[in-house]
């Protein structure tokens, strides 16, 4: 057991790595509400690098966390291929509509250089400044779109599920492409100060695509672009995985990952299964409880994911999912309180 305090960044990479940390890890997807909490809207925090910035780091220190999230913007690898994304005035941006209609649109794709096109340029601005401000001790966490989602939104949901029986062909084809794109921008990521990649793929999970799709069409890509990732210096890759994925958690735990931040779990039972090959952060839930409920609730739910996750280390505390906007702040210290209190290794109850 480590005598002296380690810093976030040693805390977070111990558990990482399968060693124990002098307490329990505390990182919450903090975007929406540190910008909330700053007092921005949102397209102002994708104007206003500083602004940003500044929104993190005073989470970092009114509630102990142990990482800082960048702005990030799902659909800005996307948009830098070509598409049309639209920031509204208080909302994550998107892309409203499929750019390839036809697969003969494939052409239509431009090849990617994250420091010139699109909002990617803006985004690793932000990366630096937040790897500026945090230091060395604290890891930068930068969300990274794996291939699967940037292809799945450049074709269209529903045309791109088709493709899988009608073309499956263009599908890897498209998929190549977004491969490309999408390590291109994750590679800039690394260089610009981000110490953990963060990925999600919600629609790759149970309710969009079955286990033989996943294992066909989206697997096999996440898991080369994590691994050449981690060799172009990432030190470690979480992966969010937002809805229902229980058919399929043991390809996601090959995929290359260190992490599995996830939703609607029994944390020991995922512990017992995975704990070998992934560690695991959450879950308390982000509207019922953090949201919507009482201190108490917050105190109470926290305490349960500490007594299911903390044991044995390769724990991290969290939210299910991205802590929603206008939770009341009260509400995460009431979280961080019972993450400082009862975290401690050796655990003392
Ligand atoms: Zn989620």
């Amino acid at each position: 057991m480590p005598e002296r305090e380690m810093s976030s960044m040693e805390r977070v990479l111990a558990v990482c790595r399968g060693e124990m940390p002098d307490r329990v890890p505390f990182v919450l997807t903090s975007r929406e509400f540190g910008i909330k909490c700053h007092g921005m809207k949102f397209s102002q925090a994708y104007r206003d690098p500083d602004a940003y910035v500044a929104s993190q780091v005073g989470l970092l220190e009114r509630f102990g966390l142990d990482g800082v999230y960048d702005i990030w913007c799902t659909p800005a690898v996307d948009e830098a291929m070509g598409a049309h994304m639209l920031i509204p005035e208080d909302d994550s941006p998107s892309v409203p509509d499929p750019f390839l209609e036809r697969p003969e649109d494939l052409n239509k794709l431009q090849p990617v250089d994250p420091q010139k096109d699109g909002r990617l340029p803006y985004l690793l601005e932000v990366v630096r400044k937040l790897k500026r401000a945090v230091g060395t001790d604290v890891p930068v966490i930068a969300w990274a779109s794996p291939p699967f989602r940037t292809a799945c939104m450049l074709r269209g949901m529903v045309n791109f599920y088709q493709d899988f029986h009608r073309r499956p062909e263009f599908a890897k084809e498209l998929l190549e492409v977004s491969y490309a794109a999408c390590v291109a921008y994750g590679k800039a990521l690394v260089d610009a100060g981000a110490d953990i990649i963060c990925t999600s793929n919600p629609v790759a999970n149970m309710d969009c695509i079955s286990r033989k799709a996943y294992a066909e069409f989206s697997h096999p890509y996440s898991k080369r672009m994590w691994g050449e990732l981690k060799e172009h210096g990432a030190k470690a890759v979480l992966f969010h995985t937002c809805g229902r994925w229980l058919d399929r958690y043991d390809l996601v735990c090959d995929e290359n990952i260190d992490v599995v931040h996830c939703d609607k779990i029994e944390l020991a039972e995922f512990k017992a299964k995975y704990t070998e090959r992934v560690a695991v952060m959450g879950n308390v839930r982000s509207v019922m409880t953090l949201l919507h409920g009482a201190e108490e609730d917050v105190r109470r739910e926290t305490l349960e994911c500490l007594r299911q996750g903390a044991p044995f280390g390769r724990y991290i505390a969290s939210a299910d999912c991205a802590v929603p906007r206008d939770t009341p702040p009260a509400n995460v210290q009431a979280m961080a309180g019972v993450v400082k209190q009862y975290g401690k290794y050796p655990l003392q109850w």
